[in-house]
């Protein structure tokens, strides 16, 4: 038995498959992620094929057969798509980086539609605005690791729960998040953050305004890398990241 069904996407990734399709994975309003093959994409004549391109925002129409993870594609149309974000290296790269994340942090068939809509508005954002695309990063994935229960507040420690200021000393653990001055004792676990890097986290979590040179930005992007890999296995870093 198969049933068909219709949902808004964003195209996580692509891969080749067999002779002529491709295998693209999704990150669906309705369904989650999901994964489909598009029969014949690698045709230049396949209008399907070239319409779910990576970053792609597109309406679906697929069969989903009972007892398979593999769907497949029947029709799609645009809903949005980013040329300014392949324009530009730095977009292109914390982008790519927004995708990965999604791919390995959500699982097939779990629905998630504030998540689906966040990640929208925020390749929106990469291709529309002149933020900082490492900025742009960041508010992800403390966005995306509060929505999948990952998340780790920055402006209290993990283990009294005191709340912090923007000027108190901290440590991360990539175990427990953010622990005060107190607390941190002699732990190895993570690292002592410098009060630039602590800012960066704190008035991002708190939205306040601030300014940061690219560098601790950097550094606050490989911290949560770090702190993702320890949580979440299906992780493996940031790839695009080191590549690019
Ligand atoms: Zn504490």
């Amino acid at each position: 038995m198969s049933e068909i069904l219709k949902t808004e996407a964003v195209v996580l990734k692509k891969i080749n498959y067999g002779d002529s399709s491709k295998i693209a994975t999704f990150f669906s309003k309705d369904h989650g992620k999901l994964s489909a093959i598009i029969k014949g994409a690698r045709s230049p004549k396949s209008k399907i094929g070239l319409m779910i391109d990576v970053f792609n925002n597109v309406q679906l129409v697929f069969y989903r057969k009972n007892n398979r993870d593999l769907h497949f594609i029947s029709q799609a149309d645009m809903i949005a798509h980013y040329p300014k974000i392949k324009e530009n290296l730095d977009k292109l790269k914390y982008s790519l980086a927004v995708l990965e994340l999604t791919d390995a942090l959500t699982i097939e068939n779990e629905a998630n539609p504030k998540l689906y809509r966040g990640l929208s508005r925020m390749l929106q954002l990469f291709n529309d605005s002149e933020e900082e695309p490492r900025t742009l990063l960041i508010k992800y994935i403390l966005f995306i690791l509060k929505e999948t229960g990952y998340g780790t507040d920055f402006n209290k420690c993990s283990s009294c729960e005191r709340k912090l200021s923007a000027n108190d000393k901290a440590f991360f653990s990539y175990d427990s998040g953010i622990l005060c001055d107190a607390c941190s004792g002699n732990r190895i676990d993570g690292m002592s953050m410098s009060k630039e890097l602590f800012e960066i986290f704190f008035c991002l979590t708190t939205n306040s305004n601030f300014e940061y040179n690219i560098s601790d930005a950097d550094k606050a992007i490989a911290l949560l890398d770090k702190f993702i890999k320890r949580h979440v296995s299906e992780f493996r870093g940031f790839q695009f990241l080191q590549i690019l």
